[in-house]
């Protein structure tokens, strides 16, 4: 059988669970999914082959947390404490500007983005979705889709008995997209009361559905929840049967022993988002910690209106410093570990961990190049290091999504990078001028 693509590349790392390196081998693409992995010197037939005699090709990142439409936000409010930034900058202008035009171009912007820093998948937690979803397939990037869910009104909803029964037209409309994974996105256990939150459990497990929330991500919300309800929000979550393996908690600072034994004996996964939890001085995630006790830990970017980038090469990093300087410890979260949380950990927090997040025969091929042999990576002693610890991004070459070639040369082939920015220069003068 003849595949559609061959690609050579020098270094690959397929993310399979062996942390390891191999050299000089082809991988072969089908129908959008990986076919075959060969050392260079067994040649099979292909239609098409891509010399990479500089790139290590590895999975595409998946960005487990984020607020995409929110890029048309970044800068907008900076150097504020969480509750002022939301109560005062954040809410008022999501009331005033955002609708489907919004949505539909902030995606846009946010995914031409993280396309360009070698992202493949996204997980997005927004109003009006299906404008985002619609961005995101016309981009040709995968998304997982968390239709947000409160108990009081917004520009999309007006209680949490909406915002599911969208949930449900959604996952209805997209179901057979291959491009898109339908959630739920209950916002966080201070903003969702007890039976809406039962309710998406039993929806999730009906419709295998996966499930994010925020969840302890300030000192201030676990305190509240002890004080109101006698407990802390995990424990309130598990109490209420809500956590189970197909639901991812973003964020998780301020944790102790029996919040990380609840993660433990539930399966519940962790996003970890380091760069928005130190701009918003949220507090510190003990991710090896919960990774030595056995929970999956993914990575996100959060919104660009709290990084103020999508760049998961850039996130690694700071997770990776983070963790050591929190354990007390520089050999807590290697470069390795940091590449597992930005590719198969977050595709398995977000349950698509069996599609996409390795190379492995079978896994849609959604995958990244990126160029070694420039100066800021030079001398190259360990691939994975020069990955995490140096700016690589900025040399992501190749970008492919279910085979489809999203970045070319470094050159978006779907999205007209000239026009976005023009469009987004536009909302600025727009929200700037009330
Ligand atoms: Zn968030």
């Amino acid at each position: 059988m003849t595949a559609d693509l061959r690609i050579n590349a020098r270094w690959l790392i397929s993310m399979q669970g062996d942390r390891s390196v191999q050299e000089q081998v082809s991988v072969y693409v089908k129908d959008g999914k990986i076919d075959a992995i060969e050392p260079q010197d067994c040649q099979r037939e292909a239609s098409d082959t891509l010399d990479l005699g500089n790139h290590v090709l590895m999975p595409g990142y998946v960005n487990a947390h984020g607020h995409a439409a929110m890029s048309l936000f970044r800068g907008m409010a900076d150097d504020l404490a969480l509750m002022t930034w939301l109560q005062e900058h954040i809410w008022p202008a999501e009331g005033k500007w955002v609708n489907p035009e919004f949505v539909s171009d902030g995606t846009r912007l946010a995914v031409a983005e993280m396309l360009k820093s070698g992202t493949t998948t996204f997980a997005d937690m927004y109003f009006f979705p299906q404008d985002a979803i619609q961005a995101s397939v016309d981009a040709g990037i995968r998304h997982v889709s968390f239709t947000p869910i409160l108990d009081f009104p917004t520009n999309f909803g007006a209680n949490a008995d909406e915002y599911i029964k969208k949930a449900l037209r959604l996952h209805d409309h997209f179901g057979n997209e291959p491009l898109v994974t339908l959630g739920l996105g209950p916002h966080a256990p201070y903003t969702v009361s007890d039976g809406p939150l039962r309710q998406i459990r039993v929806i999730a497990d009906e419709k295998q559905m996966p499930v994010q929330i925020h969840l302890h991500e300030t000192a201030f919300e676990v305190q509240d929840s002890i004080d109101k309800l006698g407990k802390r929000p995990t424990q309130r979550l598990q109490d209420l049967g809500f956590l189970n393996e197909r639901v991812s908690c973003v964020h998780m600072t301020q944790i102790d022993d029996s919040d990380i034994r609840i993660l433990q004996d539930s399966g519940t996964s962790v996003v970890h988002c380091p760069e928005s939890n130190l701009k918003l001085a949220s507090g510190f995630s003990p991710i090896a910690k919960m990774a030595a006790a056995g929970v999956n830990i993914g990575l996100g970017t959060d919104g660009a209106a709290s990084n103020n980038d999508l760049n998961l090469q850039g996130e690694m990093k700071t997770a990776a410093m983070l963790a050591k300087a929190v354990a007390s410890d520089a050999s807590a979260l290697p470069a390795w570990q940091a590449l597992e949380m930005a590719t198969i950990g977050s595709a398995r927090a977000l349950g698509i961990g069996a599609q996409t997040g390795s190379i492995d025969v079978g896994k849609w091929a959604d995958l990244q190049a990126i160029d070694l042999s420039n100066m800021p990576q030079q001398p190259l002693f360990d691939v994975a290091s020069q990955l995490v610890y140096t700016d690589s991004s900025r040399y992501t070459d190749f970008v492919w999504v279910a085979g489809k070639c999203l970045l070319a040369n470094g050159q978006l082939t779907e999205l007209d990078e000239a026009s976005i920015t023009a469009n987004a220069k536009h909302w600025a003068t727009r929200i700037q001028q009330g």
